[in-house]
């Protein structure tokens, strides 16, 4: 049988850890958690995350100093925002959510985070944090991977792991993770050639490519576990002459691959629940540093 590895699941089982973490401890800190969210513009998707991310710091006591910026914000309005929220010494957690609009420049924004408050770990240092293994707030999607793999009891030493995509986003703070597991991994990326023999080798697959439905069972290892970041929707007529219905799908088929491989992440319950509560894991840390508490999450975190 093919174990569905549960994202959904698991993320409701942590929220509840952090939801006691906070009732136990704001009276000490004299403060409950605090997250600021920066939307900027009107991107669709984006403003469906950010109320997911809403939604979950309020169900869990994370106060909530999120912004959403005009479109037409100049980056040095934006800038000014961020220096605001880097000094509010009620702020514990900064999240850029991107993708931003076309004339802002995202590297030099993210510069401007402050490193102990980036939660989605994409400031330079961090990632040089990453890069040398030293402590540090970890990118969530992949870090969100990682406790999801770690709590399905899914051995990752000396195991072949195959990662498909290198962004900065996933594909590569994903494999720099699994290698600090000690995985071998290879990485893959759009110019790669022969991708399926590669990927036929994985123990892991991990694919994060945005390419909705690109891996099918000709790419997968028999008994293989494969990890699906990749998030779409589209239109399906459920019956013939139907109207089209909207649903969610990832990056991998998975009516094909599913009959192959032992483990596989379910789109939509799988990366993506994950990826909301690892934002919480790394706010709670932070505030946890930040007001001198004891560090409980450490199992948590890559
Ligand atoms: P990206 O576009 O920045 O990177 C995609 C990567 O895939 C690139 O490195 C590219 O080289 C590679 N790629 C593209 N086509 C390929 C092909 N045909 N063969 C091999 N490699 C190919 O995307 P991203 O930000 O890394 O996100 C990847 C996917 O994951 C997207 O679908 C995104 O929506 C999804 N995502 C989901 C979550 C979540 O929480 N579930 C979080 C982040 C991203």
């Amino acid at each position: 049988m093919t174990l569905k590895l549960d994202g959904k699941k698991l993320a409701s089982e942590i929220e509840e850890r952090l939801g006691s973490e906070i009732r136990t401890h704001s009276g000490l800190a004299k403060r409950p958690p605090g997250l600021a969210v920066i939307r900027v513009g009107d991107d669709p998707a984006s403003k469906v995350y950010v109320s997911n991310k809403e939604k979950a710091c309020n169900r869990i006591g994370i106060e909530n100093f999120g912004e959403h910026l005009n479109a037409k914000s100049t980056e040095s309005e934006i800038i000014q925002k961020i220096n605001l929220l880097n000094n509010d010494e009620k702020v514990d957690g900064i999240l850029l959510q991107l993708p931003l609009p076309k004339h802002i420049n995202e590297k030099s924004l993210l510069a401007h985070l402050s490193p102990e408050k980036d939660v989605d770990g994409l400031h330079s240092l961090n990632l040089g944090r990453l890069v040398k293994n030293e402590p540090g707030p970890r990118s969530c999607t992949p870090a969100g991977i990682m406790a999801l793999l770690k709590a399905n009891k899914v051995s990752i030493e000396g195991k072949n792991v195959v990662v498909i995509g290198r962004s900065v986003l996933v594909g590569k703070p994903m494999s720099l993770m699994l290698q600090a597991a000690n995985a071998t991994v290879t990485m893959a990326h759009s110019h790669t050639e022969n991708l399926s023999v590669l990927t036929k080798q994985a123990d892991i697959l991990v694919v994060a490519t945005g390419c909705a439905q690109m891996i099918g069972a000709r790419h997968v290892k028999p008994g293989g576990v494969v990890i699906d970041v990749g998030i779409h929707r589209i239109e399906k007529e459920l019956s013939k002459g139907s109207a089209k219905k909207a649903t969610l799908c990832g990056d991998v088929r998975s009516e094909e691959v599913a009959s192959i491989v032992s483990a596989l992440t379910p789109v939509p319950g799988g990366v993506g629940p994950m990826t909301v509560t690892m934002l919480l894991v790394n706010t709670v840390n932070s505030w946890q540093q930040h007001c001198n508490l004891p560090f409980s999450l450490k199992d948590l975190l890559p």
